[in-house]
């Protein structure tokens, strides 16, 4: 098993869109491996494969608590086949080290990819929960989209991330999501009330 070097913010394979994986040979085997213990190394909830530098459409989640036993799934040719409702998610990524933003995300989503075996399956997260979340930002990692484009506010994602020394932001990549931003407005002033 290898710890494998994580790709920052600024290096363009983290804007690629990623290939199809044509074959769940022992190589992709080894790589989910390696991604996996990368994940651990490092503290990350999810990881994919563009950030140590495989453009290929394969993420490993794991979303177990201290207290729990490791639970590492590994996402092959993923597809959000369904997603709802809005939440709001304060994220981070490990190629944007120490930096935490505000976005937006779905609240439900259903996803169905293959596993190290190629055998496909459906996993459903709802209610915003962490495994919701964390599918829809590694899923993003394989069309080349990062968490910031969903920053809910421009100027703090650009203030946090010149605090921790990364690039700016990319303003050309940044999400236009009115539904899902509506959505948490609302919720929020629910909230206050
Ligand atoms: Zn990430």
């Amino acid at each position: 098993m290898a710890i494998l070097k994580i790709l920052k913010y600024g290096d363009e394979i983290l804007r690629k869109k990623s290939k199809e994986v044509s074959k769940v040979s022992k190589k992709i085997r080894i790589l989910a491996e390696n991604m996996i213990d990368t994940m651990y190394a490092n503290n990350g909830v999810g990881l994919a494969a563009p950030q140590v530098g495989e453009n290929i459409r394969m993420f490993v989640i794991d979303v177990s608590q201290d207290d729990e036993p490791l639970n590492p799934i590994v996402f092959i040719n993923p597809k959000i086949i369904k997603k709802s409702g809005a939440i709001k998610s304060n994220e981070g990524c490990l190629s944007f080290p120490k930096a935490y933003v505000d976005v937006r995300r779905y609240k439900n989503i259903m996803v169905k990819a293959l596993d190290l075996n190629g055998r496909p399956f459906i996993m459903e997260a709802k209610d915003g929960e962490l495994l919701a979340r964390a599918i829809q930002h590694e899923y993003d990692h394989l069309d080349g989209i990062l968490f910031i484009d969903h920053s809910r506010n421009i100027f703090d994602a650009i203030e946090v991330l010149r605090q921790n020394d990364l690039p700016s932001i990319e303003q050309d990549k940044i999400l236009d999501e009115p539904e899902l931003e509506e959505e948490i407005l609302k919720q929020e002033s629910v909230n206050k009330e």
